[in-house]
């Protein structure tokens, strides 16, 4: 029995997994409809670095090997050297345990066509013709230990699944099935972003990881299959930009420093922590940098948080109260402002100097 059928038995117990034997692949498919945003993104994660990752340099990691195509080497074709379709294959017939497979991209839904299809990755042998991104999903998730999706649009559907798409792109979970589990009694785990905040990946993948290695118990999800400890609080509550909305400070055009809410901002109902995290090694994070959050982590991006740039539904009661609330409280706070911003008398700051000392001048 391979450390998989050991992994089930844990986790099922929501207990940490047993340390797998050989090495855990990463079998990544960007071969969703997509941007491969995602995998660009994911080049900028520092905590940890996709380096110290495939690397194995943080300690208590299993050995990893990993198969994404934006960093291998293998190029040839199918059944030649080199062949980066072979580790998928392999996974196939059940050659390679355990693994985790990363999907990146929606996945169209190739029956709602007579002929063609939407997407796929390699041929099949067999038969010379493109194997489709959701025959793969049908060959591979029985057999994966977890499933990852990363992104907007593997997760929930993204842009390409905007109401009148043609292909009926959809993400994993629709696809597999919301109360889909793996073989190793993992649920689907979905990072989202347009693209993915790259730490964030970058350590639920670690997360997952420790996991399967036994040093840490099962993946805490919210009810959208998201990691709960990265997308429990809203872009609001953690936006450099709050106070002003407190305030009732709001701008009117982009450049100016105060809340963003009247240009489009949906941050008030966004999960989302790229305001406290930052983009890349804590820096940026959309309106903290002055631009809108468009709620691209969400499930309902984008149709239902369009036309972007026009002040969300909600906000105007909220802004109305916050601008009637926020006139008096600054008004105090300049009263208190001014009595706090200089010395106490009794440090008898005059201009008369008590010190001894004696100025050039
Ligand atoms: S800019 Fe957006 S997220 Fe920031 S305080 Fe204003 S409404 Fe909230
Ligand atoms: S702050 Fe808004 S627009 Fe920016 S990454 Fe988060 S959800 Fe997307």
């Amino acid at each position: 029995m391979g450390a998989t059928a050991s992994t089930a038995t844990s986790a099922e117990r929501g207990g940490p997994a047993e340390t797998p034997s050989g090495p855990v692949h990463i079998l990544w498919i960007n071969a969703g409809l997509s941007c491969d945003g995602d995998s660009v993104s994911l080049t900028a994660a520092m905590q940890p670095s996709i380096e110290e990752i495939v690397t194995g340099a943080l300690p208590g990691l299993p050995e990893i090997a990993v198969h994404w195509p934006l960093i291998d080497f293998e190029c040839g074709p199918v059944q030649g050297a080199d062949n980066f379709v072979e580790w998928f294959f392999k996974a196939d017939r059940g050659e390679l345990e355990p693994f985790v497979l990363v999907v990146e991209g929606s996945i169209p839904n190739e029956r709602i066509k007579p002929e063609g299809y939407w997407c796929g990755f390699g041929d099949d042998p067999a038969t010379g013709q493109p194997i489709t991104t959701s025959e793969w999903l049908d060959r591979l998730a029985p057999k994966a230990t977890a499933v990852v999706a990363i992104g907007t649009c593997a997760t929930y559907g993204g842009i390409h699944a905007m109401a009148g798409n043609p292909t009926g792109a959809m993400g994993v979970p629709d696809y597999l099935g919301w109360e889909w589990k793996s073989k190793a009694g993992l649920p689907i785990v979905c990072v989202p972003g347009c693209p993915i905040q790259p730490d964030n990946f970058s350590e639920t993948l670690l997360y997952l990881l420790y996991q399967l290695a036994g040093s840490a118990p099962m993946i805490p999800l919210d009810d959208k299959l998201r990691p709960s400890w990265l997308f429990g609080a809203t872009v609001h509550e953690g936006c450099d930009r709050g106070g002003y909305y407190e305030q009732g400070q709001f701008a009117e055009n982009y450049g100016e420093p105060e809340c963003l809410v009247r240009l489009g901002c949906w941050g008030p109902v966004v999960k989302c922590n790229v305001p406290k995290r930052g983009w890349i090694n804590g820096v940026g994070g959309c309106p903290n940098v002055g631009g809108i959050c468009i709620a691209c982590t969400m499930p309902g991006f984008p149709d239902k948080f369009m036309p972007f740039m026009d002040e969300p539904p909600g906000a105007k009661v909220s802004v109305t109260a916050s601008s009637a609330y926020g006139a008096a409280i600054r008004r105090l706070r300049s009263f208190t402002g001014k009595t706090v911003d200089k010395e106490p008398k009794w440090r008898q700051t005059g201009k008369k100097l008590t010190t001894g000392y004696q100025p050039p001048w």
